[in-house]
């Protein structure tokens, strides 16, 4: 067993393995979690009870999961001198499976974002937000019911990458000279310059990932959402890339939206998955005009950003949206929201989004019934209308109750 510094590693627990390039789930798997920043606390114990009595009851003590703390953030620097140590890779890399907090991203430390920084170290190239809304949540649109999406957003490439230079330094200066003399580029030398690159590698294990998850939960389409008409190398050959996975990996469960139309006369045929692809623009259109056309969205880093948050203000918000980064094997799932530091150690946020997002990590253990009985019980508190300040403030004459309280609520509704 790996000698950690300053994680203790429960001897009641089993490693969570992969074999056959499948997950093996012992009835006790390890989880390490690291418990975040500001709100994090909060959250994080909520979550954690709510997700073993979720387990408790689903399984009748034939399984349950076992905890191992893992540091990143404040905490890890009150402990280490450092905000990510090595063993905090070592651990999530070895376990396989991790929930996490949100993080500050400490200023002067010398990272863009621990997130990040944790995302391109484990190579977690998916990050997955499912959006649904939840009977009774307030919404700013008519038929909030009609969205129910889940977004593959590419993690590691796109203007994401880090590629950056800052206007009038060296580098920057460097690379205008160089594609003004060389490109015939005319650009401003007082620009700031950024690279956007963006591989078949990249794109295809992606859309392979969202066509799979299509294939696994009976989805019926796959959108491939770019702005290949203006950018047409890169988000242009994200499309096509989609396409050609699409076809040569999953041709017997897939049609195109041209054969829907050239093949089968625009009447989808049973059992298949429609992959299409959507303009950028026009996408955030019709996520507002007709959400319920979309199922699964597979998209580049930029229009990912942007893409789920814009769904998620249409359910309830930031409270209310699970996240995962996902690689070949390893999952960490997290808020998508931050620290919130105005509230911490207030017992007052949401821990929806934390609490939903350890609903994905049950889920992807195989787990889905533990995961069934939280999704149930959130539905059922929030039409009980005991609900957080924040949905307390979209809804009419609701009770609004503690972080605690409401985890409280949830297992009780389960
Ligand atoms: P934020 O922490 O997401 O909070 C922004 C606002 O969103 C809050 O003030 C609150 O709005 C609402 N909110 C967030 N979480 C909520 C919850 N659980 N329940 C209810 N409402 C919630 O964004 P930020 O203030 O821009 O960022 C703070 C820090 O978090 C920064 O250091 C940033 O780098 C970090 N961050 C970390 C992650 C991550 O770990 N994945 C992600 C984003 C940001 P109201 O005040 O209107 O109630």
């Amino acid at each position: 067993m790996a000698k950690y510094k300053h994680i203790i590693v429960p001897k009641d627990g089993k490693q969570i393995t992969v074999r056959n390039k499948k997950l093996r789930v012992p009835n006790n798997p390890i989880i390490p979690v690291i418990e975040g920043d500001g709100i994090g606390r909060d959250i994080m114990k909520a979550t954690r009870r709510v997700v073993d009595a979720s387990v408790q009851k689903a399984y009748k003590g034939r399984k349950r999961i076992v905890w191992m703390d893992i540091y990143a953030g404040e905490r890890a620097h009150k402990l280490y001198r450092e905000w990510l140590p090595q063993e905090t890779f070592d651990a999530i890399k070895k376990y396989v499976v991790a929930l996490k907090g949100p993080l500050t991203t400490p200023i002067g430390g010398g990272f863009r974002s621990l997130n990040v920084t944790l995302r391109q170290v484990l190579n977690l190239y998916a990050c997955v937000r499912p959006v649904r809304w939840f009977k009774g949540v307030g919404s700013p649109v008519t038929h909030p019911e009609r969205m129910n999406v889940i977004i593959y957003r590419e993690n590691t490439e796109d203007v994401y990458a880090g590629i950056e230079w800052k206007k009038g330094g060296k580098e920057a200066r460097k690379v205008i000279n160089w594609l003004n003399k060389n490109m015939k580029t005319s650009i401003r030398a007082d620009s700031g310059i950024g690279i956007k690159p963006i591989s078949v590698t990249g794109t295809k294990r992606l859309v392979r990932k969202a066509i799979q998850h299509a294939i696994d939960k009976k989805r019926s389409s796959v959108t491939l959402v770019h702005k290949g008409n203006i950018m047409k190398y890169t988000e242009g050959a994200f499309r096509d890339w989609g396409y050609q996975v699409a076809i040569a990996e999953f041709r017997r469960k897939i049609i195109t939206e041209d054969e829907l139309w050239s093949k089968y006369k625009g009447k989808m045929p049973r059992g298949k998955i429609l992959i299409k692809d959507r303009i950028a623009d026009s996408m955030f259109q019709q996520v507002l005009t007709r959400p319920d056309e979309y199922e699964v969205i597979a998209t580049p880093n930029l229009n990912g950003d942007y893409l789920s948050d814009a769904c998620a203000a249409q359910v309830g918000g930031l409270g209310m949206a699970p996240g995962a980064n996902i690689g070949d094997y390893v999952g960490l799932f997290e808020a998508t929201h931050g620290t919130a530091p105005k509230y911490t150690d207030k017992d007052m946020v949401n821990p929806g989004s934390l609490i939903l997002s350890a609903v994905m990590m049950l889920d992807y253990l195989g787990w889905d019934k533990a995961g069934q009985l939280i999704e149930k019980a959130i539905e059922k508190t929030i039409a009980k209308k005991t609900v957080t300040y924040d949905l307390h403030r979209q809804m009419k004459s609701a009770k609004k109750v503690k972080t605690s309280e409401y985890a409280t609520q949830i297992i009780k509704n389960m």
